[in-house]
């Protein structure tokens, strides 16, 4: 499961508990983006703090990692470089690659569009004020899942944080208190 994580919330621990239960996964890394590229106009916290983040709300479940691929490689985050560098960590996996409406309804537009589909299957899951289509996708290498609504978002997170709201029970107690230590998103604009 790719993504910015900044920062990890529950509704990404419910599309990845959810997703490996219905489709048997061993187990779900997550892989925290370096530079995200379409999100190059908007400040992106360092990608340390997110993936330390996305450690810490993992950790208490023996099903999920992260990975640093996408933090350690040079220049902007691609999916298909993800896929490329996972494959060849773990050349003998089936590779689910777990998404969110949103994402979903983007992915033709992603960098080398045609070749993902051969690199991993694509399990599109539910998410509140988005609608998830498959229009135009290649149906024998996507699935939709429903899973519970849960309308979170890091965008709500961090304007939350940055108005003094709290933001306990949206992300994982962890990280509300990473979120506090480091003074994340206090200097947003
Ligand atoms: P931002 O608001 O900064 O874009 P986000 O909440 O969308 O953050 P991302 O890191 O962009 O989180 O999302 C990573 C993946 O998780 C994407 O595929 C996204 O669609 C999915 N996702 C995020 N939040 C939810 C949610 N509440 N329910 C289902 N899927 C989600
Ligand atoms: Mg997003």
């Amino acid at each position: 499961m790719g993504g910015t994580f900044d920062p990890v919330h529950h509704g990404h621990l419910v599309a990845a508990s959810e997703v490996a239960s219905e489709f048997g996964l061993d187990e779900v890394i997550f892989v925290p983006t370096g530079k995200p590229s379409f999100k190059q106009e908007q400040d992106v916290t360092l990608p340390e703090h997110r993936y330390l983040m996305t450690v810490i709300a993992t950790a208490s479940n023996p099903q999920f990692t992260v990975s640093r691929v996408d933090i350690e490689r040079q220049g902007l985050t691609y999916t298909v470089d993800t896929l490329r560098d996972l494959a060849a960590q773990r050349g003998d996996a089936d590779f689910f690659f777990i998404t969110g409406a949103d994402a979903l309804e983007q992915i033709l537009t992603w960098k080398d569009a045609d070749e993902l589909f051969a690199m991993a299957h694509f399990v599109g899951v539910t998410r509140p004020g988005h609608q998830l289509t498959v229009d135009g996708l290649p149906g024998e290498h996507v699935s939709v899942l429903e899973i519970p609504a849960l309308a979170i978002s890091s965008t709500d997170i961090r304007a939350r944080a940055q108005a003094g709201k709290p933001v306990w029970y949206l992300v994982p107690d962890g990280v509300v208190q990473y979120i506090a230590k480091y003074g994340l998103y206090r200097g947003l604009s």
